[in-house]
């Protein structure tokens, strides 16, 4: 089972899949907590590159989401699927179509393509939006101090283009996906994603 968490900064998709990694792990399920970018060596310097590398052109930052998502998954998230384990993973390819298709330079159909290319066609079973206004989001980050370079460079403007972003990609898919309010108490967005999750462990 493959599950992956979206949404805007501070939407407090890490505190999510915590609590869903914890609740299957008690379960005893073999859960895999990983995240985009940055869940692999490479990835881990391909972040340093992307969050922190200054300039870097609309298509080469396509191409170092999708180098370091195409390390990932077949690294990382695709042997943990064949063993059976369940893998919930902060950020996926919509982070890609909101992110990179936000800045308007790239559609989302080229990130897409890229994307895809890249991970041979694996798409999560569910998908958690945890919607969030923007203004919110990076006052609840800021709070917590987890700030980086490019958030401060990125006007709200931006963030607003990818919030619109997930939701159409939601709304286009609503099979795959469970669009959230993430500004809800914790225990009850959690217990949304429980009853998500729940059927798709039994089938
Ligand atoms: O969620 P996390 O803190 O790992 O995301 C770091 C930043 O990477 C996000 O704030 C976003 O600006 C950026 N990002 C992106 N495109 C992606 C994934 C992340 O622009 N595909």
């Amino acid at each position: 089972l493959f599950v992956t968490l979206e949404g805007g900064d501070g939407a407090g998709k890490s505190t999510q899949a915590e609590m869903l990694s914890g609740w299957l792990s008690e379960r005893g399920h073999e859960v895999v907590r990983t995240r985009e970018p940055g869940g692999t060596t490479l990835g881990v310097e391909l972040r340093k590159l992307l969050l922190h590398g200054g300039d870097v052109s609309p298509r080469a930052e396509a191409l170092l989401y999708a180098a370091d998502r195409a390390q990932h998954i077949a690294t990382v998230v695709r042997p943990a699927l064949e063993r059976d384990a369940v893998v919930v993973q902060d950020r996926y390819i919509d982070s890609s179509l909101a992110y990179q298709g936000a800045g308007r330079v790239l559609s989302a159909e080229e990130v897409r393509g890229i994307s895809t290319w890249a991970v041979e066609g694996l798409w999560p079973d569910l998908t958690v939006l945890l919607d969030i206004d923007p203004e919110e989001g990076v006052t609840r980050r800021a709070s917590r101090g987890g700030s980086d370079d490019r958030l401060e460079a990125e006007a709200i403007e931006f963030h607003r283009a990818v919030r619109e972003g997930f939701l159409a990609l939601a709304k286009q898919e609503s099979d795959r996906f469970l669009v959230l309010d993430a500004t809800a108490p914790a225990d009850e967005i959690h217990a949304h994603i429980l009853a998500a999750v729940s059927p798709l462990l039994s089938r």
